[in-house]
């Protein structure tokens, strides 16, 4: 099983066979944005021109069907929050988010829900059986914290049962490229104490690795009850992609936002 990748006028965004539920990972590609945003720039505080922003998500709407007029995001601070997101969330475009969640999940049909990336892990979730989304965006800070433990215990609260869930990891920083100081691995090990082998391995200087901050991810959902054959693993990298994707390594954090959403269908 792997990604399937559309382009809809113009708009490249990919989905994952396993969720049901309407949801894209969007890519560079297929915006009116210019220049460092280039051009389906879907992050809000980058820097790029309001009618800009607000033109993409209209492009999405019409590529994928995802309601982005009628969505509620994360507000990403690198943290382990993740808000249950009702109505009452609903996000009006270029105004701020008035909550900090680096993960927002619900069961409210119709209220597409949105993380943002670019070179950080998406996550999406679904539950097909109770009906339940969620969309996290998991750095490796939010990943050692165990953010992927408080999405499905949010989901749990409306009903989840996590063997039930599809889950989707997209495309991100890689083992490839992912390389950090001592830091990383030493909380990765902290998060996986029996089941880290093959997730670290050494850079080419001293005292520097590479993590596969993916893998992590998805070991850790299944100790968390999800079934491995549930879970699909993009092998895309985004440092080594920068045409397709923003990368805040590879520009030095000057460049747009690619989004993963997600939504439940009206009845
Ligand atoms: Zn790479």
């Amino acid at each position: 099983m792997t990604f399937t990748e559309h382009n809809q006028n113009g708009v490249v965004y990919l989905t994952a066979p396993n969720i049901t539920a309407r949801h894209a990972f969007t890519t560079r590609y297929g915006g009116v944005s210019g220049g460092i945003w280039s051009s389906l720039n879907l992050g809000e505080n980058r820097g790029d021109a309001p009618e800009n922003v607000i033109e993409n998500y209209r492009r999405v709407k019409e590529a994928t069907g995802i309601p982005t007029d009628h969505m509620a995001f994360t507000r990403q601070v690198h943290g382990k929050i993740v808000r249950v997101v009702t109505e009452e969330d609903v996000h009006t475009l270029m105004t701020p988010v008035p909550y900090e969640a680096d993960g927002v999940v619900t069961n409210l049909p119709g209220l597409a829900i949105t993380c943002f990336i670019a070179d950080c892990v998406p996550l999406l979730l679904h539950d097909p059986v109770h009906k339940v989304v969620g969309a996290v965006h998991c750095g490796w800070r939010s990943t050692v914290q165990d953010i992927m433990a408080e999405a499905v215990a949010q989901m749990q609260t409306l009903g989840t049962d996590p063997a039930d869930l599809q889950a989707a990891i997209g495309a991100s920083i890689g083992a490839c490229c992912f390389e950090t100081g001592p830091e990383v691995p030493e909380a990765v090990y902290e998060l996986l104490p029996d089941d880290h082998d093959g997730i670290v391995r050494p850079g080419k200087a001293p005292e520097k690795f590479y993590v596969d901050l993916r893998e992590a991810i998805r070991r850790r959902l299944v100790q968390l009850g999800l079934r491995p054959e549930n879970i699909l693993v993009s092998q895309e990298c985004t440092m080594c992609q920068t045409e397709k994707y923003w990368s805040h390594r590879a520009t030095d954090g000057k460049r747009g936002h690619q989004a993963a959403m997600i939504v439940l269908d009206q009845e």
